[in-house]
């Protein structure tokens, strides 16, 4: 027998092993294909479409990611190729389905962060917020950094800001800032604030502050960005593994509120998180990531490119400035000072005259710019900034957005739509900040306050968000603010500032394709008919037939996204 022959037999002999493992191999493929059906149907629904011809709908059939067909579940299963192979028919019972939600102003990196540091959101005393404090030192060795934000002190019964003394006595060994809810000031504890070498001598630096006591030692509050991140740079960076675990909970949060997309403004190290988790298939919301307005311009179009700018699911958008602070904590800049503190009118975070040099250029290299804005002194110069761009730029489809759009003057409501300037809001904030809001600018001045009505009627358009890890990613909760403007337990009566309200479709459209417009995805995702994205949410309730007392209470049963299931109860 030849080498020849024997090589012939062992192969005949083996032959049918091959196929069968080939077969096998192929099998497997296509049965687990086949878990993904090539269209699947969802029939016999209340689909609340926010397509304002067709508004309603019973059915939909989705391929490959996107809605192919809506309307009566007779006419989709017979028009829409129904009766294929790999079909999934998905029986709605009457359930109400609407398209997913796209938070227009989020931190996911932040809320990752929140995941792995003391919660202290809800903290109704400074004792309290000692208390969780105490549980975090006892889990860390000496010298380890103590972080943790959400706390409140409006909320606190004698309504002041914490200091460093509090933190010393339960902390003395462990560097510690813990946040504000706004995300504009935080307290620092000594050893911290050593870390920083932050002393009585320190000057303020430029747009933040460093409170000082009666002695001029310093308090341990620093104020907006500036002085918080003094001590903040000090902080050792999470490592890769804690960054992404914080960022997987935080996305599962994301997908049970029923938020299929969020624009975002976080790290970049969380972006790559971010593409990670795509790369791996992990994804669960299309997230638009904003870059950092400051950086030089050739830093942004490397992050552009990098980052993409075409995937539906990842890609980086518009530049994210700011202009001032919060109104919580008077840092927000007013055209006249504080009704409850006549020596401030709060902080200018950035130069006007170089903002508007800086946005001329970026705008130039087709850049999106998104300014946060509080104060009506700091709309003002947004709107400003935004002028002088189209001036020396000329004519573009830019759609800048004023972010916040809190506290707009009279004069000024009108240059939204003159200019095209979207106003992203988060409806929200009014419910937490309705219980101080007026003290801090008086009668006059609120009239002007998160005034989405009178935006609407402007002509504005609205992009509606919570500014997640700042407010809960519950979109019911913004909803619910948005037609009632009231407390979560109710009342004022009838809602505080009632002209302001607005319809419960004005306020979906607004969380929709509001904020799909923000971002140039019209057309893609918001409304649900053929040729946009399968991204949708099944609901406990019909938000359009109960009270809206009932919204917050409303359950995602199921939540799709490119036609792929990333939540559902069981
Ligand atoms: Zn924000």
């Amino acid at each position: 027998m030849t080498f020849r022959t024997t090589r012939v037999r062992y192969l005949a002999a083996i032959l049918p092993f091959i196929t069968v493992a080939l077969f096998a191999a192929f099998h497997a493929k296509s049965s687990r294909a086949q878990k993904v059906p090539t269209t699947t149907y969802y029939t016999h629904g209340r689909i609340y479409t926010n397509d304002p011809e067709h508004p309603w709908a019973e059915a939909m059939a989705i391929s490959e990611g996107k809605i192919t067909c809506i309307g009566k579940t007779d006419h989709v299963l017979l028009d829409c190729g129904g009766g294929q192979e790999g079909v999934e028919t998905i029986n709605l019972k009457g359930q109400f389905l609407m398209p997913g939600f796209n938070d227009a102003h989020v931190h996911l990196g932040g809320a990752g962060a929140d995941e792995l540091a003391v919660p202290l959101t809800g903290v109704p005393s400074v004792e309290e917020m000692q208390k969780r404090l105490a549980a975090a030192v006892a889990q860390r060795k000496p010298g380890e950094w103590i972080t943790g934000g959400g706390w409140d002190h409006t909320t606190w019964p004698e309504k002041k800001f914490p200091n460093r003394q509090q933190l010393d006595a339960i902390a003395p060994k462990n560097p510690v800032i813990l946040t504000h809810i706004s995300g504009h000031v935080a307290v620092a504890n000594s050893l911290a604030l050593k870390s920083a070498e932050i002393d009585k001598t320190t000057p303020n630096p430029p747009g933040g502050e460093i409170e000082h006591d009666a002695l001029g030692e310093p308090t341990g509050m620093l104020k907006e960005g500036a002085a918080m991140s003094l001590v903040k740079v000090r902080i050792p960076d999470p490592s890769p593994e804690q960054r992404r675990k914080g960022i997987e909970l935080v996305l599962q949060n994301v997908a049970k509120n029923g938020v299929t997309s969020v624009q975002d403004y976080s790290e970049w190290a969380d972006f790559q998180v971010y593409q990670e988790l795509k790369e791996a298939g992990k994804l669960t919301v299309r997230i638009t990531e904003w870059l950092p307005f400051n950086l030089p311009v050739d830093e942004l179009q490397n992050m552009r490119v990098q980052g993409g700018t075409k995937d539906p699911w990842l890609k980086t958008g518009a530049l994210k400035a700011f202009t001032d602070g919060a109104l919580g904590s008077r840092t927000a800049a007013m055209l006249e000072p504080y009704s409850d503190d006549p020596s401030t009118t709060g902080i200018l975070t950035n130069d006007p005259e170089k903002l508007t040099a800086m946005a001329i250029q970026r705008d130039k290299l087709g850049f999106q710019l998104a300014f946060h804005a509080i104060g009506d002194r700091a709309n003002r110069i947004a709107l400003d900034v935004f002028e002088a761009v189209a001036k020396a730029n000329g004519k573009r489809d830019r759609r800048d957005r004023i972010e916040h759009a809190q506290v707009v003057a009279p004069l000024d409501f009108s240059r939204f739509a003159e200019l095209h300037v979207i106003a992203s809001m988060q409806p929200s904030h009014q419910t937490t900040d309705m219980r101080w809001a007026e003290d801090r600018i008086g009668r006059e001045r609120i009239l002007g306050a998160y005034a989405w009505a009178t935006l609407v009627k402007s002509g504005a358009r609205l992009a509606f968000g919570t500014d997640y890890n700042v407010e809960p990613i519950s979109p019911f909760r913004g909803l619910y603010a948005c037609v009632t403007r009231e407390r979560p337990d109710g009342g004022p009566k009838n809602g505080w500032e009632p002209q302001e309200k607005i319809p419960l479709e004005d306020c979906i459209r607004a969380y929709t394709s509001g904020s799909a417009y923000a971002q140039f995805e019209e057309g893609k995702k918001g409304e649900l008919k053929a040729g946009e994205y399968a991204d949708f949410i099944i609901l406990s309730n019909d938000l359009t037939k109960v009270s809206p007392a009932q919204f917050t209470k409303t359950r995602v049963l199921r939540t799709v996204v490119g036609a792929r299931t990333v939540y559902q109860t069981n």
